[in-house]
């Protein structure tokens, strides 16, 4: 019997697999769909994912798929200059989020089960029994990592509050038979309000569309090949023509998060935790932050060592970040309205980010760079994780009996590091207490 299972083989549910499986624990994926999507919802990782993923090996993986080096990230198209941010990696890295699953799959000893949707969830003291694929699985916990639609949220009755959408998007993959001359063959940020148009690998195109038509269409008409030649043809002239449409969603700016992320023996993370408008390239990299940061909290709850409230500190560290992000890409979405109003506070935003401490404070937020938990004093800058998913500590010798939770490491700079890269001690006073605090 696995320790944990986790629903959903997308990044969130494919890296806290990884986490959990880095230290030592048995676990097993349950996937809805029968094979690997080639279909990318994200085309971007923010600086903090990117640190996440070379600390881990995984980035060399997603290297070739990597399209672009951007060095700025966007509020509502207003670019935000990321040159300046403390990391060793300073720019979005565009890659489509496929390449990133698909490199945390590589690295995975635990199975993915396949063709396995899970249709019931229940929970009694010891455990939680799993119906997946019309089969009964049975670990002491579950994580769902189930997506925006979270079938086990609705199994749990789980409370998720927030707003509706008001605005209606496309998303398509497509081929062009023609192609207008000047159409730019490299990666940009998105600058207009009405969509955007970028190059993806394999001669196909990324097409995302936000126009009246979207908004009296019925969200779940079939998307067209001829809506979208409409859209290219307004916002690109009558010289680009539509090829192949290889794939074409809707969807919209709905901004709703679970209320707690803990219920019982389920644990929820990623897009089953939150969801809001995919502006500012936020949400994978929340899901991935997820991940990272309940991975070795659930490990030492499962191997018996997690100090009193470890495992719902979870919750308590990472619904005020994603909250931040729906805060943010609620603005954004409001900033991006084709309206007299929204138009006339763009422009102030745009003078205002224009100052270099409101640039820095959003560019911190938006790369996940800033991200800070209580009790934390930030996250180690080039401290790699331990394989084993040890915590690690830099530069002092602690109390007899820690080695199974903590590798020692020589260094001028001590610091203590929690598995998920955050600073639980910097030198001075309170080893002792930081040690009893996180890894009891
Ligand atoms: C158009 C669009 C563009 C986006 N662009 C960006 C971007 O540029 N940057 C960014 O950071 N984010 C972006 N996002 C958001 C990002 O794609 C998501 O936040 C990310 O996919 C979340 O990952 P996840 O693993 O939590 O969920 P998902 O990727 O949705 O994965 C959930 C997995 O669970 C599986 N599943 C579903 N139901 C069940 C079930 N009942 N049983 C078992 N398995 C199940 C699914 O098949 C899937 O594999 C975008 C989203 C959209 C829609």
């Amino acid at each position: 019997m696995p320790d944990v299972l986790v629903a959903g083989g997308g990044p969130t549910g494919l890296l806290t697999a990884f986490e959990l499986e880095r230290a030592g624990l048995e676990v097993l994926v349950l996937e809805r769909d029968a094979r690997p999507t080639t279909q990318s919802k994200a085309l971007g990782l923010q600086p903090r994912s990117v640190e996440v993923l070379a600390d881990r090996g995984l980035l060399a993986a997603i290297e070739p798929h990597v399209q672009a080096r951007l060095p700025a990230g966007h509020f509502s198209g207003i670019p935000i200059d990321y040159t300046d941010l403390p990391t060793r990696f300073p720019y979005q890295l565009g890659v489509e989020q496929a390449y990133v699953a698909a490199a945390i799959e590589a690295r995975l000893r635990t199975p993915v089960l396949r063709d396995a949707a899970v249709t019931a969830v229940a929970q009694d003291d010891e455990g939680v029994t799993v119906t997946a694929g019309g089969h009964d699985h049975r670990a002491g916990w579950l994580v769902a990592a189930d997506g925006g639609r979270s079938t086990v949220r609705t199994l749990l009755g789980a409370a998720f509050p927030g707003t509706s959408a008001r605005i209606s998007l496309v998303v398509a993959d497509l081929t062009l038979a023609r192609k207008p001359a000047g159409l730019a063959d490299d990666w940009q940020l998105p600058s207009s309000r009405s969509g955007f148009l970028l190059p993806l690998s394999g001669g196909r195109y990324r097409v995302v569309v936000v126009g009246a038509e979207q908004q009296r269409l019925d969200r779940d008409a079939p998307v067209t090949a001829a809506e979208l030649q409409r859209a290219l043809t307004a916002a690109h002239g009558p010289e680009i023509e539509v090829g192949e449409v290889r794939w074409a969603s809707r969807f919209g700016d709905a901004a709703r998060q679970l209320e707690h992320y803990r219920h019982g023996r389920v644990l929820f993370a990623g897009d089953a935790a939150h969801i809001h408008l995919p502006v500012g390239g936020q949400g994978l990299n929340l899901g991935l932050q997820d991940a990272v940061n309940l991975g070795w909290k659930l490990a030492a709850q499962v191997r018996g060592h997690a100090p009193d409230g470890l495992l719902d500190s979870y919750h308590d560290e990472r619904h005020p970040v994603a909250a931040r992000v729906l805060l943010s890409t609620r603005a954004q979405a409001a900033l991006g309205l084709p309206d007299p109003d929204a138009t006339a506070v763009r422009e102030i935003v745009t003078g205002l980010l224009a100052t270099p401490d409101a640039r820095r404070d959003v560019a911190l937020e938006l790369s996940g760079i800033g991200i800070s938990y209580p009790d934390t004093t930030g996250r180690a800058t080039d401290v790699p994780v331990a394989p084993d998913g040890r915590a690690v500590l830099v530069g002092a010798s602690p109390p007899t009996g820690w080695a199974d939770r903590v590798e020692t490491r020589a260094g001028t700079d001590p610091q203590l590091v929690r598995p998920d890269g955050y600073l639980a001690w910097a030198g001075g006073a309170g080893l002792d207490t930081a040690l009893r605090r996180w890894f009891a």
